[in-house]
C-alpha cells in the first residue's frame, strides 16, 4: 500500500473517530427519567434500550477505528490479523477499520455463530459492504 492511500485511510478513521467521540442524540434518551405516565415510561424504557444497543455498537466501533489507528502507527495497518495477508485496499476502502481478510472475517463470523467464540472476542463490525 502506498504512503498517500495510507494517509487517506487515516483521515477518514480520525474523522471517524471523532463523529463517535462526539456521540449522537442516543446519549440523551439515556438520561431521560421520571415520566409521569405509565404509557410514557414504557415508552421511554424502550427508547433506552435502543439507546443502549446503539451506544454498545458504538463503542465497538470505536474500539475498531482505534485500533486501526494504532496499527497505522505500527505499521500493521492492512494486514488481517488472523492470516496475517494483505487485505485488499478494495475491501478497506468499504471498511477502513476491517481487521481480518473477508474468508477470516466470515470463518470469525460463522464461530461466533456456533458459540466458538465469544461475542467480545475481537473482529470487525460490519456498516458497510466489503
Ligand atoms: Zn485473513
Amino acid at each position: 500500500m502506498t504512503k498517500a492511500s495510507v494517509n487517506d485511510f487515516r483521515r477518514t478513521l480520525e474523522a471517524k473517530r471523532k463523529e463517535l467521540l462526539a456521540g449522537g442524540s442516543d446519549r440523551q434518551e439515556i438520561l431521560i427519567e421520571n415520566a409521569a405516565e405509565e404509557f410514557d415510561r414504557l415508552q421511554q424504557q424502550l427508547n433506552r434500550e435502543v439507546a443502549i444497543r446503539n451506544l454498545d455498537r458504538e463503542s465497538k466501533l470505536l474500539k475498531e477505528v482505534q485500533s486501526a489507528i494504532t496499527r497505522m502507527e505500527e505499521d500493521t495497518f492492512g494486514i488481517c490479523l488472523r492470516c496475517e495477508e494483505a487485505i485488499p485496499e478494495k475491501r478497506l476502502k468499504a471498511l477502513p477499520w476491517a481487521a481480518y481478510c473477508v474468508p477470516c472475517q466470515e470463518t470469525i463470523e460463522h464461530q461466533r455463530a456456533s458459540g466458538e467464540l465469544a461475542d467480545d472476542e475481537p473482529g470487525s463490525v460490519e456498516l458497510a459492504a466489503a
